[in-house]
């Protein structure tokens, strides 16, 4: 319930989220002498309440969100009616989704950047070029790689684009099914390398090297050892004195002014007390889901399809990386109680199913990476009973028997894959949730088939004795990976934001996270969104008067 409408001081910078992209910009303007407001829906839930709880963290959703309270909506195609659904699940925090990510963060490939003009037009898709080149993106992969924490081995991954300085810390040690997967490489001729992880191997910024717990994925990390906004560059931004972060502060309109530009928000607390927080510059960082969704609820007279979204195009080409590959069974253990499911949850990874390669029946590739198969208690297979003695039998047969190796698809561009406003479904709060329109494009379709057919192989290379692909059919969100919907671009008619996250149509307004990706690339997509945020801050700082 609404009580009453609050005026705080006006803002200098107004960021709206504070996960991997809107901490990484405060951390930026806050350390150059900006003032920063942020401005964080979620709760701010501190690393010594964290714990390895699996039945609270997976199955009662503790970091999640709650689907009766913030439900999102799904269906394939326009005409149909969506259905309430887990689409792309995010924690809504303080630190956001990446306090319990995994912490896959390779670099894209050079080529990724340039896929329309190496591919041409591809019908059905909407495929651009970035803006931005791979050479001013690569001092910002670096510094976030460097004052973020990442581990990983420079020079490993023969597909790399070139880079200007190796890792901070060493790769992490090789564990048993890692070990399993350079074997069935090495047997195929495939280049692998370790994945380049968010955590530190060693002590790096006075922060410890981490203990690689198995709770890692899906669950915060106690030690903050882990490299995740929360443990990172939000404690740095506060530092500096010049952060005031507002949690439990839901935004729900970006108001604009007379001229046209941005002149702050309207948000609610906790108790439901409403703010008009002024601003002279809002920075959208709520990821691409949510950053569309909130563009879209602020119509006013001069944006009456949403701000900023003269072009018709908010909330249009959205992309997801839906997770495929395949499952593998062994005959022998992979590991022992130390390595697996206690060490790390995932180990080893290739570009062979990614690099260009114009002789396939698609384009596109992406990583490729051996995991574990899941937490204990929720621990599933292709096939595994679910109930009673076989149940627990499977359990005891499969749990240390088992590994996954698999890709994040780089789903194509398609102006349909979209996120708009349900008609009719609404959350707590009485605002119209996210709908999501995907399906996926004939060239998802062959390049999903290539990469689980190729997985599958390689499994069976490394002494697999019963292997399960996993085909793509739809999409479900399963990555959690969110990027398109607010697309960077040269031309205000095909894109919303510019080169340098500024709206087209209102030059106060930035957006920071994965929504401005024209193209979904090959790699998981934080460290970019992170890389770019940086560079964002980076442009703020030298434009300010
Ligand atoms: C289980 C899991 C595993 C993952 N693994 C990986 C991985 O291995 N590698 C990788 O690169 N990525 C991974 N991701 C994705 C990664 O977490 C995201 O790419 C990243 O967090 C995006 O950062 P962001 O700042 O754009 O958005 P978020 O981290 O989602 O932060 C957005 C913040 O904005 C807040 N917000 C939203 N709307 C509003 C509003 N109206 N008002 C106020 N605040 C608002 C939210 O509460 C949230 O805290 C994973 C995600 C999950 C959930």
């Amino acid at each position: 319930m609404t009580l009453m409408r609050r005026k705080p001081a006006p803002a200098d910078v107004l960021i709206v989220g504070s996960g991997a992209s809107g901490a990484t910009a405060a951390k930026v303007l806050t350390e150059a002498g900006i003032n920063v407001v942020c401005l964080e829906r979620g709760p701010w839930i501190k690393p010594d309440e964290f714990s390895g709880d699996e039945l609270k963290y997976v199955n009662r959703y503790f970091l999640w969100q709650d689907l009766d309270l913030k439900p999102r909506t799904k269906r394939s195609s326009a005409g149909e009616e969506a259905h309430i659904a887990r689409f792309s699940p995010t924690p809504q925090m303080v630190g956001g989704a990446s306090v319990h990510y995994s912490g896959w963060v390779p670099r894209p490939t050079p080529d990724d950047l340039i896929s329309k003009s190496i591919y041409g037009d591809i019908p059905g898709a909407s495929l651009v070029d970035w803006p931005v080149t791979y050479d001013e993106l690569e001092p910002y992969w670096t510094k976030v790689e460097w004052e973020f924490g990442v581990c990983g081995l420079a020079g490993a991954n023969k597909y790399e684009g070139p880079r200007s300085k190796g890792y901070p810390t060493p790769p992490y040690p090789v564990n048993g099914f890692g070990k399993k997967f350079y074997e069935g490489c090495a047997k195929m001729g495939l280049n692998a390398f370790p994945l380049p992880k968010a955590l530190l191997t060693a002590p790096h910024k006075g922060r410890p090297a981490s203990v690689q717990p198995g709770l890692w994925h899906e669950y915060g990390d106690p030690t903050g050892s882990k490299s995740t906004p929360l443990s990172t560059f939000i404690p740095e931004a506060l530092a500096t004195g010049r952060y005031d972060l507002r949690p439990e502060s839901y935004v729900r309109e970006i108001t604009v002014s007379k001229d046209g530009r941005a002149s702050g928000v309207v948000y609610q607390d906790r108790d439901g007390v409403e703010y008009h927080q002024e601003a002279k510059m809002v920075l959208l960082a709520c990821g691409a889901i949510e950053t569309a969704r909130l563009m879209l609820l602020s119509k006013s007279a001069l944006f009456p399809d949403g701000i900023a979204n003269n072009s018709g195009l908010v909330g249009k080409n959205a992309m997801f990386h839906e997770y495929i590959g395949a499952f593998g069974l062994f005959d022998k253990e992979l590991s022992t109680p130390t390595e697996q499911w206690t060490g790390s949850y995932v180990n080893g990874a290739t570009y062979e199913f990614y690099k260009t390669d114009t002789n396939r029946d698609h384009i596109l590739g992406s990583v490729t990476a051996a995991s574990t198969v899941g937490h204990p208690i929720n621990f599933t297979y292709p096939g595994k009973p679910l109930w009673g003695k076989p149940a627990k039998d499977a359990d005891r047969q499969y749990f240390d028997y088992s590994m996954k190796i698999g890709a994040i698809l780089q789903d194509i561009p398609q102006e349909t894959n979209a996120v708009d406003l349900d008609p009719t479904v609404r959350d707590a709060w009485g605002l119209p949730v996210a709908r999501i329109t995907a399906k996926p494009h004939e060239n998802d379709k062959a390049q999903a088939k290539y990469i689980a057919d190729n997985s599958s192989e390689l499994m069976r290379a490394a002494g697999a004795s019963k292997v399960d692909p996993i085909y793509l059919s739809e999409f479900t969100g399963n990555c959690s990976h969110e990027m398109g919907t607010a697309r960077m671009g040269n031309d205000p008619s095909s894109s919303v934001v510019n080169k340098w996250g500024a709206a087209h149509d209102v030059p106060n307004l930035y957006v920071l996270d994965g929504a401005v990706f024209p193209t979904s690339l090959g790699a998981n997509p934080t460290l970019t969104i992170m890389a770019n945020a940086w560079r964002i801050a980076d442009r703020i700082i030298e434009d300010r008067p």
